[in-house]
């Protein structure tokens, strides 16, 4: 691939725009975009976006050969109770309405994690709503409970803005709060709650959300005491391009100091049953992005953290299997988790499914010519040769492990105010 695909770039580059000629030359030679370059590079038609998506998917080839990653995993959002009220989220339910609104106790949380565990999951991703007057210590105790059962598991838990909140809720510091969830057993944090760091931005879709400089302080010090995390970026709403090659260079510096990222995930807003499209708030939103901006964000995404974050992750519950696949030629080389319990983009209206089997994830790699290899939370291959997956074989997932749909409508886990 390599020698013909650099020859076929070397002429594109000769026919294209001068100004994304000189971009993807600067790329190409090892050097960092600067925020007039992304812009550049985000804007592009025709030949130019063929010479964009062939440079990504070139560079993805050098850092990670054809090997597509896959972690196999369970989201558990164990509560959809919330007292913010983001513009994007239809996940949350308010506390005043609580007959959709469910709370799982910290053994029934357990108990799906070890569910997943028996079933092959090295990682349960725990992130959920702020429920009001939130006992402090939850985190941590849940965190502590799935640890004592199964000591093996990862957890990769609790957002930024969950982080924050607990904290707050137990009179902590952020980095006192984390010392304790990472002395409990987190071995991770998803870098959720970034949507696009930009204040004017994150004012109008989601006001009273955790701030830019807030997220940041977390992850830097989640990094600084040596607990890794994802970075993403949701997009597709109200954002502009500038907006958008802001928030890479951002995470970019980021990572140029603390080395904490794992990957980066670019989000399609999904924009169905959001609020801020269902209540008409907004007349200009756009209601998500085009399949081209979707090929155009991730390949930049690629060229832009080239030399700092090795791992471009598609998220399939937003785009789709078949999306993912042509994803895999513009810069990802990685398929994100099997799930199996997604709530959040379902819940906002995405039509993808709340569990891609492994079986399933290793034939969409290899029907695009990759090499599928499983992987653990921090990107360490594992050698899953041989190796028999039960999930593989679960014939009705919903009766087996519950849905988004079937926990909003049913009374078990219902959730009680702590002043009734
Ligand atoms: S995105 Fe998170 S913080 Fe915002 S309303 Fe939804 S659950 Fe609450």
């Amino acid at each position: 691939m390599t020698i013909a695909t650099e020859s076929l770039i070397e002429n594109l580059l000769t026919e294209i725009k001068p100004s994304v000629s000189q971009a993807l030359n600067t790329v190409l030679s090892g050097n960092d975009l600067s925020y007039q370059h992304i812009l550049d590079l985000l804007c592009v038609s025709n030949k130019d976006l063929i010479a964009v998506l062939l440079s990504a998917d070139y560079l993805r080839y050098k850092v990670n050969g054809d090997k597509v990653s896959y972690v196999v995993n369970r989201n558990i959002n164990f509560t959809n109770v919330c007292i913010k009220r983001c513009g994007f989220c239809a996940f949350s339910r308010d506390f005043r309405h609580e007959q959709q609104s469910y709370f799982l106790p910290i053994d029934e949380v357990v108990r799906r994690a070890k569910q997943a565990w028996d079933l092959g999951a090295t990682e349960v991703c725990i992130q959920a709503g702020l429920p009001p007057k939130m006992d402090g210590d939850l985190y941590v105790n849940i965190t502590e409970a799935i640890k004592r059962d199964i000591p093996d598991i990862h957890i990769h838990g609790f957002s930024p803005e969950e982080i924050l909140y607990g904290s707050q809720r137990s009179k902590s510091t952020i980095k006192e709060y984390l010392i304790r969830l990472k002395d409990a057993g987190v071995g991770s944090l998803p870098g959720t709650s970034a949507e696009i760091l930009e204040q004017d931005v994150r004012n109008k879709i989601a006001p009273g959300r955790i701030t830019k400089n807030q997220w940041i302080d977390v992850i830097r010090t989640a990094h600084d005491i040596g607990i890794k995390t994802s970075a993403t970026m949701m997009y597709g709403h109200v954002e502009t391009n500038e907006n958008i090659a802001s928030h890479i260079l951002e995470i970019r510096n980021i990572q140029k100091t603390t080395h904490g990222f794992t990957e980066f995930v670019p989000l399609s807003f999904v924009h169905e049953e959001a609020p801020m499209n269902t209540s008409g708030i907004f007349s200009n939103i756009n209601l998500g992005p085009s399949a081209l901006k979707v090929m155009l964000v991730h390949a930049v995404s690629r060229l832009s953290l080239i030399n700092h974050i090795n791992n471009i992750q598609v998220s399939w519950v937003k785009e789709g299997h078949m999306m993912s696949q042509i994803l895999l030629s513009c810069g990802v080389n990685d398929m994100g988790g099997t799930l199996i319990n997604e709530s959040i983009s379902t819940s906002a209206g995405a039509k993808h499914g709340q569990l891609t089997s492994p079986k399933v994830l290793k034939s969409l790699i290899t029907e695009v010519n990759k090499f599928p290899v499983e992987r653990n939370s921090i990107y360490k291959e594992i050698d899953s040769n041989g190796r028999n997956y039960p999930l593989d074989v679960v014939e009705n997932p919903d009766k087996e492990f519950g849905s988004y749909f079937e926990l909003v409508n049913s009374k078990s886990f219902r959730y009680k105010h702590p002043n009734k």
